[in-house]
């Protein structure tokens, strides 16, 4: 089983991931909890080079370094992982691409998805966890996390807007891969409902 949580930075990804993490764990399955970028030690360095270059990137070797990112992350942890029978909970995956590099950097959405298929051998979520957050909201909770913005993070508010309408179209183009949250709940009530909805695909 392999489920993915996307949404706009300061959406709660990472929380919310580390809840079902544990949930999962406390019932006594095997989770593998990993992230892109920066899931494997190539990964690492391209994070560093795509999050914190000090200069222009041009979008399509944006495109690329996160492609690249996910070829070597699914091919060395992820379908492995997924092979031997371990649930993967993954921060951000190929929706984040196409809601960012597609869509925000204004490269071609359609596009970019084949990239990302090319790059994983095709390798889709059985389920990704939308957390869909008002950009104003989002902006809150990172200005309160105080920590050092990454180049994304500082784009303009027009910008992480089109990558929300992004999301939101992207789940509705493929409504049974995607499971959408109000992330502005509460931490505790979301991971509630994100565990629920698990469950029931455990059932399954
Ligand atoms: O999820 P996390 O905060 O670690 O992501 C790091 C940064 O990379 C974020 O600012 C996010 O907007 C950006 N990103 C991106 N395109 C992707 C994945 C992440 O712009 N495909
Ligand atoms: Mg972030």
């Amino acid at each position: 089983l392999f489920i993915t949580f996307e949404g706009g930075d300061g959406s709660g990804k990472t929380t919310q991931a580390s809840r079902l993490v544990d949930w999962l764990v406390e019932r006594g399955y095997p989770v593998l909890r990993t992230r892109e970028p920066g899931g494997t030690d190539v990964g690492v360095e391209i994070r560093e080079l795509v999050l914190h270059h000090r200069g222009d990137i041009v979008p399509r070797a944006e495109a690329l370094l996160y492609a690249a990112d996910r070829a070597h992350h699914v091919e060395t942890v992820v379908r492995p992982a997924l092979e031997a029978g371990t649930i993967v909970v993954q921060d951000r995956y190929l929706d984040s691409s196409v809601a960012y590099q597609g869509v925000g950097r204004g490269l071609d959405a359609v596009e970019i998805r084949e990239l990302s298929l090319w790059a994983t051998g095709n390798l889709l979520p059985d389920l990704t966890v939308l957390l869909d957050i008002d950009e104003a909201d989002a902006r809150g909770r990172l200005d309160a996390a105080n920590k050092r913005f990454d180049r994304l993070e500082a784009e303009a508010s027009e910008f992480h807007a089109r990558v929300r309408t992004a999301f939101l179209a992207l789940a509705e183009v493929e409504p049974e891969r995607f499971f959408v949250v109000n992330a502005a709940e509460p931490a505790e009530r979301l991971a509630e409902t994100v565990t629920d909805h698990v469950a029931g695909l455990l059932a399954s």
